[in-house]
């Protein structure tokens, strides 16, 4: 969070979890402090403590299914689905056998070896890679306390329902289930410390309507009840003290908000199909289940990048083949009949599974990653091809290898396939013989050889993020050289071309799956390049879908033909912006980017 100051005011930038305006008093909820102790427990009693906590369970269970049908009911059924994934934190064996077996070896009470765990999980989460799973740290604690207030049979103090006049909620963390109860009328907007875009509590709140800031530091801003703030959750500001002026401003961009939000609802069902009849397919990019929520908020045609490395990387050990099978299981049967892609193992880099961790080396970009990991590992390699075979008899599972940067690897991992396939005939178990299957073009190499590449797949998916990377030798995570990391460059733009013109050629689809193709600009000139699909983070879908359904594929084409000859980004950016200028600005007050976690 930072903060700026004009005037009385006080301004902090937060992250934007709900777009949309809101001006109000503030309502503090503040957490009840929590301490469990810890008891010592005779041996004899172990086995009533462990059926005490599988009882709590179970109550926990049924009040969750109890809310589940209240929002069902008051809200929908896609955000009703948001609490079928607390179940299964209720359910899952991997917590729960740790807890068992700490109340039987450690002889300790449910209660605290139950939170005990739950909190190495969140200290875990809140470790991993820059803490991008903290979107799901808030579902976990809600699960945490609400089996707590059962065990200690305490009064939860979660609602505020009883309120009657307009607030804002300020908390520290707030819980789905919390959310849910709130009273929509008076409601005008939440600031929370902890969540994240892709939290639940975010998810509920977008389809509430209800705008929203987390990551803002409440004791920092000294919010007191009362104050007056403005919520900008489309820039992620919370604006303390607001003046005359400030407010005058935000009623009129919370007017242009309402109506052009209510707009690009209107597109949600409809074809992202230019002026001129070319249809683009828009999908969405995801890190884990609970996200095919959003992506069905915002309409997508499609996932066109499932990053499964974050089944990995949840988990102290590599999941089992039954763990992967039902987390691809629900997401393709969540989005069917549209189409889900899953890339397989993506570790490395930036992305530690702690169990596929090589240390010392110099280069981890560079080094052991992604489909190497993969190639070197056959047994990870088949657990998760089994996997996804499995999901696949929904028929609507597309197969993706990344980060293939030669020949071989993409022969070796089609045998790979090729024998888990066989298996499954021998066995006749039941999977998709018509998925296809795709590779991910990242790498500077894959792109001269696409036209070769294009023999063994379906379809390809460019990874920009890496392309650029690795094309104009810029480690994106490096300050130093942030403004080098350019995606309009000559030298990519004319890759992409490349192997778009190689795919023609062998008949094959080619998709654009990293941050680029949510860019408005950058999507112009893909689209003018020929891409046929764009994947990007679900948030982005509509504004994209209304610039497409205004753009002329004509012009766009031309537009492509004429940067292709350009010689740096700015001739490139400077001629995009001029000519599609009537289509770049018109979506200004909408600027909410549900950015991905990692940067991308
Ligand atoms: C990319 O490199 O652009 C990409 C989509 O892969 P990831 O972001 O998962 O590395
Ligand atoms: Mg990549």
């Amino acid at each position: 969070m930072t903060i700026s100051r004009r005037g009385r005011s006080i301004i902090a930038q937060g992250v934007p979890a709900s777009p949309g305006f809101a001006i109000g008093t503030v309502h503090l909820l503040r957490p009840e402090a929590r301490v469990i102790k810890r008891r010592y427990i005779a041996p004899e009693e172990s086995k009533q403590e462990v059926a005490r906590l599988k009882n709590a369970l179970e109550e926990a269970k049924r009040e969750i299914l109890a809310i589940k049908k209240q929002v069902l009911h008051d809200v929908g059924e896609q955000e009703a689905r948001i609490f079928d994934s607390h179940i299964l934190i209720l359910d899952d064996r991997e917590v729960l056998e740790g807890v068992f077996q700490d109340i039987e070896t450690h002889r300790i009470n449910a209660e605290y070896a139950f939170s005990s765990r739950i909190n190495s999980f969140l200290d875990r989460f809140e470790n991993l890679s820059g803490g991008f799973l903290k979107d799901r740290m808030a579902d976990l604690r809600d699960i945490c306390d609400r089996v707590i207030d059962i065990l200690t049979a305490s009064e939860s103090p979660r609602t505020i329902q009883d309120i009657v006049t307009p607030i804002i909620v300020v908390a520290h963390t707030l819980s789905p289930s919390t959310v849910s109860q709130f009273n929509l009328k008076t409601t005008l907007g939440l600031v929370t410390e902890v969540g994240g875009k892709t939290s639940h509590v975010a998810i509920l709140a977008r389809s509430l309507e209800i705008p929203s800031v987390t990551g803002i530091n409440l004791q920092e801003l000294g919010l007191e009840p009362g104050q007056t703030i403005i919520v900008d959750g489309t820039a992620g500001l919370v604006i303390v003290n607001p003046s005359l002026r400030d407010i005058k401003e935000y009623e009129i961009k919370k007017a242009a908000y309402v109506a052009l939000e209510k707009e690009l609802f209107t597109l949600r069902d409809l074809s992202s199909t230019t002026l001129d009849g070319k249809y683009i397919e828009l999908s969405a990019n995801i890190e884990l289940p609970v996200e095919v929520e959003a992506v069905l908020q915002y309409g997508a045609d499609s996932i066109g990048l499932y990053r499964s490395e974050f089944l990995f990387l949840t988990h102290e050990t590599i999941p089992d083949e039954e763990h992967q099978y039902q987390a691809y299981k629900y997401i393709s049967e969540r989005m069917s009949p549209r189409p889900v892609t899953i890339r397989t193992l993506d570790a490395g880099g930036d992305k530690i599974v702690q169990q596929l961790r090589v240390s010392g080396e110099a280069n981890p970009f560079l080094g052991w990653r992604s489909i190497r990991v993969c190639l070197d590992n056959t047994d990870i390699f088949k657990t998760q091809l089994r996997g996804i075979l499995r999901a696949s008899a929904t028929g609507n599972i597309r197969l993706m290898f990344p980060m293939i940067s030669n020949l071989n690897e993409i022969r070796e991992a089609r045998v790979v396939l090729d024998e888990v396939k066989a298996e499954f005939e021998a066995k006749q178990i039941p999977y998709d013989r018509n998925m296809e299957l795709g590779c991910m073009i990242e790498v500077p190499s894959a792109v001269v050889m696409a036209e070769e590449l294009s023999k063994y797949v379906d379809f390809f998916s460019i990874g920009t993020k890496d392309l650029i990377q690795f094309t104009l030798a810029v480690d994106r995570s490096n300050e130093k050289i942030a403004d080098m990391f350019e995606p309009h460059s000559p030298a990519v733009l004319r890759m992409i071309s490349w192997v778009i013109k190689a795919a023609r050629l062998q008949g094959i689809k080619v998709s654009v799956c990293g941050e680029m193709a949510g860019d408005l600009l950058s999507a112009i000139i893909l689209i003018g390049l020929g891409i046929d699909e764009l994947s990007m983070v679900p948030g982005s879908i509509l504004e994209m879908k209304k610039m497409i359904r205004s753009l002329s594929f004509v012009e766009a084409k031309l537009a492509g033909e004429t940067i292709l000859k350009m010689t740096t980004a700015e001739d490139i950016v400077a001629h995009i912006s001029q000519k599609f200028s009537h289509l770049l600005d018109l979506n200004s007050e909408k600027k909410v980017r549900l950015v991905q976690p990692m940067g991308a």
